[in-house]
């Protein structure tokens, strides 16, 4: 059974998101469990909790959680670290209270001090939320583009942040294509896609590997652009998203598209391209 999906909206109620990814031919999907651009969140209330729980069994569909934009687990201001500290806590326990298994976080940005600074920012910021959440959710660090000053571009910068964390159970990593493209890992064919794997079983440990963000690239191969394109028609191309998703490692995980939300239709239709890949009909 091959998990694909959409990150969702969830307008109205945390629950409205399942129904918006099943209206998409989702079997999986990735959510904001609070306002992605602000600091403040509402407390969930039981009922929403329970719906959430009701419409998870009743679709069998695979929740997964993305940190909000503001917090910066790489912060050298103490005032914005600890913030983001308790924020990624929270967002830990939230998780755990809905049933959603994994929450991808960035690694933020180091503000000019230096990418292992940065790094070890982040382990430490990690170590503390994840000791004061409740429940066993697994926090994902996803790979960025490698724009100014943002931590963790390359595998060895994960690997180190990894390293780190003290409960291992608890952490693992979400890639995202259009990062690790713009990032300089080439995925257009399956030979670069085969020696992509390779290296990042032989830096990080496929194993760790726990989710996917599905986005083409509007920037060229090592541009550190993070600037995402719908699938099949951006600098990764069609050929890239076939070669990656021929490789069994890749097909049992959920695979996500943050593709730009231009219109319903570019949207479903990115999913439904993924779907003929994954059924063999192109
Ligand atoms: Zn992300
Ligand atoms: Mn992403
Ligand atoms: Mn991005």
């Amino acid at each position: 059974m091959w998990l694909i999906g959409a990150h969702v909206s969830i307008a109205g109620e945390i629950s409205q998101s399942f129904d918006r990814a099943k209206a998409l031919n989702c079997t999986t999907f990735q959510i904001f469990t609070r306002n992605p651009r602000g600091w403040a969140s509402k407390k969930l209330e039981e009922n929403e909790i329970a719906n959430f729980h009701r419409k998870l069994d009743e679709t069998g569909l695979f929740p997964v959680a993305h940190m909000p934009y503001l917090p910066n687990l790489a912060s050298p201001n103490k005032e914005i670290y600890d913030k983001s500290i308790k924020i990624l806590s929270e967002e830990l326990t939230k998780c755990y209270r809905l049933k959603i298994p994994y929450l991808v976080t960035h690694l933020g940005s180091h503000m000019g001090t230096s990418e292992e600074d940065g790094v070890r920012r982040v382990a430490e910021a990690c170590n503390i939320a994840i000791k004061d959440s409740e429940g066993k959710v697994a926090l994902l660090l996803e790979n960025t583009a490698g724009q100014k000053n943002s931590v963790g571009h390359t595998l060895n910068h994960l690997r180190k942040c990894l390293d780190l964390i003290d409960d291992q159970s608890r952490v693992g990593v979400c890639f995202d294509t259009c990062h690790g493209f713009a990032a300089g890992y080439d995925i257009r064919t399956r030979n670069a896609v085969e020696r992509f794997l390779k290296d990042f079983d032989d830096i990080i440990g496929i194993e760790r590997l726990k989710v996917i963000h599905l986005n083409d690239s509007k920037g060229d191969l090592n541009s550190h652009l993070d600037r995402h394109e719908h699938i099949g028609r951006g600098k990764i191309g069609l050929n890239g998203f076939k070669a990656l998703l021929s490789f069994k490692e890749v097909q049992k995980l959920p695979l996500i598209i943050e593709t730009p939300y231009d219109s319903e239709k570019d949207y479903l239709q990115d999913i439904l391209t993924l779907w003929s890949i994954a059924r063999g009909q192109i």
